[in-house]
């Protein structure tokens, strides 16, 4: 399978004209499929597992700026993300790097922003046995970048809530461009 995979990579750079003998691209094909795995790994692993501590009364808790890199669904490039989100906890409140690792799972696929943002809000408010939740995501677009929108600094971000927070997130530039 994994053969197959960097086959259809020798294609592909067949097809924009590259010499596969050059030494440059000897592994290429190799590490690229091992990159797309990377980026996709959301796909094939189980959500983390999460640990929750219990709590007597808790107002909301943000965790803002989680930084995280997706593929878009419709050209398979890069999309660079921070993300933040808000939960009212229950009764019992998730450890921190738990949140952080389910974020990061959750974006570790092809993603269309819009749903993804919809998604991570259903996910979070189920994963984190919370009573509300908000999530924010800023994201750049390497294919808007590349492909006819020339506008140098966009910046596209979505919000999703469930149930009642009242928290106003804030949206950060994931990379410097
Ligand atoms: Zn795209």
């Amino acid at each position: 399978m994994r053969d197959e995979a960097e086959r259809a990579v020798e294609t592909l750079l067949s097809h924009i004209g590259e010499d596969l003998k050059r030494p440059g691209l000897e592994r290429t094909p190799r590490r690229f499929v091992g990159a797309l795995e990377e980026l996709t790994r959301g796909l094939r692993e189980d959500p983390p597992e999460i640990v929750f501590f219990p709590v007597e009364k808790s107002g909301p808790v943000i965790v803002e700026d989680i930084r995280a890199v997706s593929l878009c669904e419709h050209h398979l490039l890069p999309i660079f993300l921070s993300i933040s989100v808000a939960y009212l906890p229950g009764s019992e409140a998730p450890g921190l790097s738990k949140v952080i690792r389910l974020v990061k799972w959750a974006a570790a696929r092809l993603i269309m922003q819009e749903r993804f943002t919809e998604w991570l809000a259903d996910i979070l408010l189920e994963k984190l046995r919370a009573r509300a939740v908000a999530v924010k995501v800023c994201g750049v677009h390497t294919c808007s970048y590349i492909r006819g929108v020339k506008e140098e600094h966009h910046l596209m971000i979505t919000e999703a809530r469930r149930g009642e927070i009242d928290v106003k997130l804030r949206c950060r530039r994931p990379v410097c461009t």
